[in-house]
């Protein structure tokens, strides 16, 4: 089988580090096959289909060579992904992916530490800890702030809820879990589900999130939120935390923040940024004034897997307060004793709800050292400026209707021909998008927006073109004139 010496291990050792360099070289190779000539964003897929291949791969009988563990990943997996990259790509928060980002992954699944404890890291918590300040200082945050990496925009905003319910129950003198259902949390409608996720995971009711109306822009309205304090004020209820958003999924709204913060502190109350999406704007050259009171908040969520062009995942949490940290703080005996002073061993683990966790920082640090941080801001400045020229192009189209000009990357429209009515125009939104997907030639996203339909083009390739997403509404102009003609013939023969 493989000579007479000791076989292989597989593993990543001293001696398995020549073959790791062989395959890696390989699977590059594939990658970078498919990356230059994928030649839509999706093979279109069904789920039966790929279930139906999948399924039949039998997990208990090895394949063995890497070889063909490769050539079957290539079929069943590279064949049908979803390519980011891709012009016709414009359905979610996906980025394609900064380059020296992906070699810093492999290289940190290679030597697979975790930032759990110094003693599992070393300096890798040291560079984590760097890019946690560089960040808090973007943010215009004080010397005191904090923060981790984190999975994602929905673990960031659970941790910072998390530390806000301590903060809050600490404030009034409550206790858990006595005092959890006369919490609040306060947001506008646009705001991420995630909120409504973290609430129900802290034990909050089902009534816990109090909606905050916003303006014709979707944005928080400010007298709005006093209106609402007052409410829960004269109510006996305690507001724990008002989650701002700086960049709402759908419509890229970016709530009023330096007026929401001046609320917040009259009223005590927590101020959270959720910057999952507009984060990046911390890095815009002709942006930034967007997050212009940010650096008041007491919590901040950033996705650098949104607009820093990280792989998956990539995101952080950052605290106004490094001691308000204390309210997600655990020791064990065994990995992070309690050790305070100014030889404190620094274990990141001591404000982060994950144990053991990748070393996802590397991807930022090499991407800031390869492309610094005003790279990062002109992508994502030309896939703003990308938004507001094909809205152009939309809002002057006969047959399609712009929902509104666009705040960040986002457009949202819909197919709106004037001989189809209100629920048709539902209809065959949603069937234009179902067509769309199925052919694979292009991906847009569905939303509902004042509970009628609408599609999405959610954009963050800079190299993406006008012409390109011309081309994506040609498409959804075909797929929905089709279903609109279908709508009518039903009608008749109806
Ligand atoms: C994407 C997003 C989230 C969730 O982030 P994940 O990384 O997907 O968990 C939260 N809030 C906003 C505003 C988002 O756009």
């Amino acid at each position: 089988m493989l000579g007479t010496s000791a076989p292989p291990s597989g593993l990543l050792d001293a001696e398995g580090a020549q073959e790791y360099a062989q395959l890696s070289t390989q699977a590059a190779a594939l990658v970078a096959r498919h990356l230059a000539q994928a030649p839509t964003p999706f093979s279109g897929t069904t789920p039966a289909s790929s279930r139906r291949r999948v399924e039949r791969v039998d997990l208990d009988r090895p394949l063995g060579r890497p070889e063909e563990v490769l050539a079957e990943v290539e079929r069943l997996y590279l064949r049908d992904a979803v390519w980011f990259h891709h012009p016709g790509y414009a359905a979610h928060l996906n980025c394609p992916v900064a380059t020296s980002a992906v070699v810093a992954d492999q290289l940190a699944s290679a030597v697979n530490t975790s930032m759990d404890t110094w003693d599992q890291s070393g300096t890798a918590t040291t560079m984590e800890r760097h890019l946690l300040s560089w960040t808090a200082g973007r943010l215009g945050l004080p010397a005191r702030a904090d923060g981790v990496f984190t999975s994602g925009g929905t673990a960031s905003n659970t941790h910072a809820l998390a530390v806000a319910r301590g903060h809050a129950l600490e404030t009034v003198g409550g206790r858990l879990p006595h005092d959890l259902h006369r919490l609040r949390v306060l947001a506008t409608a646009d705001g991420h589900f995630s909120v409504h996720t973290a609430t129900h995971l802290l034990g909050l009711g089902d009534d816990a999130v109090v909606e905050v109306a916003t303006d014709e822009r979707h944005r928080m309205d400010p007298d709005a939120l006093v209106a609402e304090l007052v409410r829960l004020e004269t109510a006996g209820l305690v507001p724990m935390a008002l989650v701002a958003t700086a960049g709402t999924t759908d419509l890229g709204a970016v709530d009023p923040l330096a007026r929401i913060a001046q609320v917040c502190r009259a009223f005590g109350v927590w101020l959270h940024v959720d910057a999952a999406y507009g984060g990046g704007l911390m890095t815009s050259l002709r942006r930034r004034h967007l997050l212009d009171g940010i650096e008041r908040a007491d919590s901040v969520t950033v996705d650098f897997h949104k607009t820093f062009f990280q792989p998956v995942a990539s995101s952080a949490v950052l605290v106004r307060d490094a001691a308000s940290m204390r309210h997600v703080r655990h020791h064990a005996a065994y990995l992070n004793p309690a050790d305070e002073g100014p030889d404190a061993v620094p274990n990141q683990v001591d404000k982060s709800l994950q144990t053991t966790r990748r070393f996802d920082a590397l991807k930022l640090w090499c991407t800031l050292r390869t492309l610094g941080a005003d790279g990062v801001g002109a992508m994502l400045d030309a896939v703003c400026d990308l938004a507001s020229e094909v809205a152009r192009v939309i809002a002057d189209d006969r047959d399609l209707e712009l929902y509104q000009r666009p705040q960040l990357s986002t457009v949202v429209f819909r197919y709106a021909p004037d001989w189809l009515d209100e629920d048709a125009l539902d209809e065959v939104n949603r069937q234009a998008r179902r067509a769309l997907v199925a052919s694979g030639r292009a991906m847009v996203a569905l939303t509902e927006i004042d509970g009628r339909a609408y599609l999405k083009l959610t954009l963050l390739n800079p190299a993406t073109t006008v012409a390109d997403l011309a081309a994506v509404l040609d498409l959804v102009r075909e797929h929905a004139s089709a279903a609109g003609d279908c709508w009518v013939d039903e009608r008749q023969a109806g």
